[in-house]
């Protein structure tokens, strides 16, 4: 039995939909394992902008940094999408990310058995997928200085910066390696070393961190044959560890081969608070239909109770229910197919709550 204090950031769009399916799940945990789960709801991106007018009020910083976790629906809309740079949604998500310190988000892409016909590729190539992006998330060319649009003898240029400090290469690819471990013991480092000399540095500090795994077989790819390679025979991936922008692009890809972006979650960790949320976005096209697919957000419930309360029995648990639910043949309408039963977002977050019972 234990008591944790867990920041709740609806968000916008379909985020308040999804995330009341999340915490229904984890309501159910509760009860089953004895847990006591306190929450603070906190605010950020569009609905922080219309309740704070900024997108990442620095209260709602103080409050999450007291709490446990992170539970993260979705930001941004385009209510939103008009207001300068600074003042986007979006700002207020990195701006979480960077005041966590979270530097490392893992993605996983898993395909479940029951889905392998969702996916756009063939079911004999996307069967068995089971990868574990990690990205590096707070450096890179998203915070690298500098940056901005200058004007330069009268012409105007636009410039970001792509900088990758030893240490922060280093925390990354040794935390991927720690996952490996813990896995099939396969590590893929994606870079653009054949160009880029921060990849270069970045592919002499993976071959050095390996010397303390020797247990896992590792090797470099380059982006763009790592996005072509992901396509081509995903089965042969285990943990791809790369830097943030090559990791945002691929993590998306990887997660496309499973067929659904409303079944994937992440994880952000490796600093004060881990965060933990869906991959996707706020659906504004859906927002109110009732039809979202809250299990990116159910398995987001369970990569925090993991990787963020260490209870990785009471995680195991939503995973396999969800799998029951699957099983069951009970599907939102974005992973429908023939011989399937359709529900809503409310029924198939009940019938996960449900499952944890029969599972447990
Ligand atoms: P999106 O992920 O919101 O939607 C892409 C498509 O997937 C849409 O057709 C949507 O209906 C569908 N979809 C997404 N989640 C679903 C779910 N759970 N169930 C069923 N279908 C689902 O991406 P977008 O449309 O490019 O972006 C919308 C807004 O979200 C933008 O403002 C963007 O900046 C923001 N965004 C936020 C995050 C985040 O909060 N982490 C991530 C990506 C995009």
């Amino acid at each position: 039995m234990a008591e944790f204090k867990i920041a709740v950031m609806e968000g916008d769009g379909i985020g308040p939909e999804i995330v009341a399916e999340g915490l229904k799940v984890l309501a159910e945990i509760a009860a089953k394992f004895n847990h006591t789960f306190n929450y603070e709801k906190v605010y950020v991106g569009g609905c922080a902008i219309d309740m704070f007018d900024e997108p990442l009020p620095q209260s709602q910083v103080d409050t999450i940094l007291k709490c446990d976790a992170l539970f993260f629906g979705s930001v941004g809309g385009p209510k939103w999408d008009n207001l300068p740079q600074e003042k986007k949604p979006e700002t207020g998500l990195l701006g979480i990310r960077k005041a966590l310190g979270a530097f490392a988000n893992l993605r996983p892409a898993k395909v479940f058995d029951e889905l392998v016909n969702a996916s756009t590729l063939k079911p004999e190539v996307v069967k068995g997928i089971d990868i574990l992006v990690v990205r590096e998330l707070t450096g890179g060319i998203y915070f690298g200085q500098p940056k901005g649009v200058f004007e330069e003898n009268g012409k105007k240029k636009g410039l970001n910066t792509m900088v990758y400090y030893e240490d922060e290469i280093r925390r990354i690819v040794k935390l991927a390696f720690e996952l490996a471990m813990q896995r099939r013991k396969k590590l893929t480092s994606v870079d653009k070393a054949n160009v880029l000399d921060v990849s270069q540095f970045w592919r002499d500090i993976v071959n050095d961190v390996a010397q303390d795994y020797p247990d896992v077989e590792y090797n470099h790819l380059l982006v763009d044959n790592a996005a072509m390679q992901l396509v081509r025979d995903p089965k042969k991936f285990d943990v791809i560890v790369t830097g943030n922008i090559f990791g945002d692009i691929l993590s998306d890809e990887a997660s496309m081969l499973t067929g659904s972006i409303g079944m994937l979650a992440s994880s952000s960790v490796g600093g004060k608070v881990g965060m933990f949320e869906p991959i996707h976005g706020s659906a504004p096209d859906i927002v109110g239909l009732g039809i979202a697919n809250p299990i990116a957000q159910i398995e987001s419930a369970a990569m925090m109770l993991k990787y963020g309360l260490k209870l990785d029995k009471e995680a195991e648990t939503i995973e396999k229910a969800v799998d029951l639910v699957l099983k069951m043949g009970y599907r939102t309408p974005d992973i429908m197919s023939d011989g399937t039963k359709k529900v809503n977002t409310t029924q198939m977050g009940d019938l996960i709550a449900k499952a944890v019972g029969d599972v447990a």
